[in-house]
């Protein structure tokens, strides 16, 4: 069997290692301690329960600097980037800030707002539901968590334990789509009607479409003026970078931190107030606040274009600190010279929803399934206007 390799990063470790083994057993033979480290397995953040396969290839970020005590007050360090430790209550302060000064700065959320967060169950997004929420009052704002259930059976159905968990222990309003409901069928069954009926799309082309599609109608159900997602700054630094690869002008210049609802009045403002951060800080901040999920991949999730260039974008980082933040500069200086993307959004002829086309994709790709009926009856008994 091929054995699976691990690099701990700044410790020159290296090694080949038994599949099968649990990665934190694995790391504390090592003599590591799991606090210090972010453990990445094939360039995605997982937990120490990650059970390792063969091939797989993990890398160990150091999140503490050799020994070195927090730049505030000395304490024990968790974090070091850039030349700055800072300890657990430190760091905790300095991420909180940066984000709010995020939302101060890009004007994304206002005072009285009422903020719909999409919750995909990962560390992200769960974070950034504890952290508004937490900062509720500060901000004057209403918050809803508010979650699609696909239908994925070994990955929705397990991921929505988290969410209802964390939910629970947050006390957050929140709100539940399933595809099922509204498409008569999960995603499981949905790609099982596809390949009968031979579409070539791949299920994340369905998956992604129906779930902005939900969300906001979602956002729009429970009253919210914006909608607030996880994606981080790796996250935008990769689709900009990925868009750069395939040519696509118009999409980068729609990368901003806020993207304008008032081109349609069914559209909800969507908002990313973590545009500024780290994917490694947003780890560490759900790490400190005990909201790590358990690591579960999408059974379908294919990606492999975004992996290369998130390994990619990761390595420039560690070889040159500090090159995540020149890329995203850059976007916001090609976004500044060129203006952000103007989108023409009219009505879909058959749902009403926005769209740029004349038919939304939802519609399109429903009716090739013969699943179409199914959505304009949701639509009409919970009371949503056919266009
Ligand atoms: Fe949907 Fe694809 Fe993400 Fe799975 S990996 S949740 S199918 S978009
Ligand atoms: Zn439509």
């Amino acid at each position: 069997m091929e054995p699976a390799r691990i690099e701990v990063v700044g410790r020159g470790i290296e090694g080949e290692v038994e599949p099968g083994r649990r990665l934190g057993d694995v790391v504390k033979e090592l003599g590591l301690r799991t606090v210090e480290y972010i453990p990445v397995v094939n360039g995605r953040v997982v937990t120490w329960e990650y059970m390792l396969r063969p091939g797989d290839r993990a890398r160990l970020l150091p999140v503490v600097s050799g020994g070195a005590g927090c730049e505030i007050c000395g304490e024990e360090a968790v974090y070091s980037y850039l030349g700055i430790s800072l300890c657990r209550g430190h760091y905790i302060e300095y991420f909180e800030g940066k984000v709010l000064d995020t939302i101060r700065e890009y004007s994304l959320i206002q005072p009285g707002e009422h903020v719909a967060v999409a919750v995909s169950g990962g560390k992200d997004s769960l974070s950034l539901l504890y952290l508004l929420n937490k900062y509720r009052e500060d901000l004057g704002i209403e918050v809803t968590a508010l979650l699609i259930d696909e239908g994925i059976k070994g990955y929705r159905d397990l991921t929505i334990e988290d969410f209802m968990r964390i939910n629970r222990d947050l006390g957050v309003r929140y709100r539940v789509i399933t595809y099922e409901e509204v498409f008569g069928h999960g995603l499981d069954e949905i790609i099982d009607i596809a390949r009968e009926k031979g579409l070539p799309r791949y299920p994340c082309s369905y998956c992604g479409v129906f779930r902005r599609y939900l969300l906001n109608i979602g956002a729009r159900i429970a009253g919210a003026d914006v909608l607030a997602t996880g994606h981080n700054l790796d996250d935008i630094v990769q689709t900009y970078v990925l868009n750069i690869v395939t040519n696509s002008l118009e999409r980068i210049l729609h990368l901003l931190p806020r993207t304008s609802g008032a081109d349609h009045p069914l559209l909800v403002p969507r908002v990313k107030p973590f545009y500024r951060v780290l994917e490694m800080e947003t780890t560490l901040y759900s790490v400190l606040m005990g909201l790590y999920p358990r690591f579960i991949e999408c059974v379908y999730a294919p990606e492999a274009l975004r992996n290369d260039v998130r390994n990619y974008v990761n390595e420039l980082e560690e070889r040159r600190p500090g090159t995540k933040y020149k890329i995203i500069n850059s976007l916001e200086d090609l976004i500044k010279r060129y203006g952000p993307a103007v989108a023409r959004i009219g009505s879909c002829r058959i749902c009403g929803e926005p769209t740029s086309g004349d038919i939304c994709r939802t519609c399109r790709y429903l009716d090739s399934l013969g699943l179409l009926e199914n959505l304009l009856r949701w639509r009409s008994r919970i009371g949503l206007v056919e266009g």
